[in-house]
């Protein structure tokens, strides 16, 4: 499991949203995140609650046997995010974007357009750390409590539904404490080694080469020129469909 490791993680320049035209957060984008519990017709008038979900690594699609989970990670960013949605429009293909909170805190309209685009959000903490799991819970907590919270505010309300660690460094603690936020951690079954720009090509071959291993595919839309991303994901996807896939969610 690449953990970006060897050639760092730059730093991820936390520029503050100046200059970013606030979107009206239209009513759509309370309910377009698919499958998100919302408070829609209570049969009590009780505050929405946080569904607490299990701790355990999710891998397996809620769209069945034949179907694939489309994980994008480390936006969203402004380039390369509109592409990769431009792609999964052209598709008919939702995905899941794992983000990071203060990329999100700066492009909340882009945020806002991943959720209306009924594709799903997920917290992938503040820094990008991959070593987290060997330092001290309050350092874990931050991280994926302060980025919730960033992803959930640039959104307009709508919640990460999953957690995943940077380069896989869950722990137990930190699996439980997004359970109990209602954030499935997330795994993932290939990963694409898109970030390490091998060619389109190359990436296209991993992905036909590793579907094997699992449904829950794994991409990045930022941390450099993702151009090679955008191409492959317009390769696979149509390809995915001709093998018979369908596309789904992690399951919850
Ligand atoms: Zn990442």
């Amino acid at each position: 499991m690449a953990r970006h490791g060897g050639r760092g993680w730059y730093g991820w320049v936390i520029g503050a949203a100046v200059g970013v035209t606030a979107l009206t957060a239209g009513a759509s984008v309370w309910t377009a995140q698919a499958g998100q519990n919302t408070p829609a017709a209570p049969a009590h008038h009780t505050a929405p609650k946080t569904v607490t979900v299990s701790p355990v690594i999710a891998h397996s699609s809620d769209g069945g046997a034949h179907a694939v989970n489309i994980t994008i990670d480390d936006g969203p960013d402004p380039t390369w995010t509109p592409q990769v949605l431009q792609v999964l429009r052209e598709n008919g293909v939702k995905a899941t974007f794992c983000m990071i909170g203060p990329e999100a805190q700066a492009h909340p309209d882009i945020v806002k357009r991943v959720v209306a685009a009924g594709h799903r959000l997920c917290d992938h903490t503040v820094s990008h750390d991959t070593g987290m799991d060997h330092k001290s819970e309050s350092y874990q907590s931050q991280q994926i409590l302060d980025a919730e919270r960033q992803i959930t505010e640039a959104s307009g309300g709508v919640r990460p539904m999953y957690y995943r660690a940077p380069g896989g460094a869950f722990t137990p603690y930190s699996r439980k404490l997004a359970a109990s936020h209602g954030m499935r951690p997330l795994g993932w079954n290939v990963d694409s080694k898109d970030f390490e720009r091998p060619g389109t090509d190359a990436i296209v071959s991993t992905v036909r080469n590793e579907l094997a291993n699992g449904p829950t595919l794994l991409f990045h839309d930022a941390g450099g020129d993702r151009s090679q991303t955008v191409a492959a994901l317009r390769t696979l996807l149509p390809w995915l469909k001709q093998q018979g896939y369908g596309f789904g969610f992690p399951v919850r």
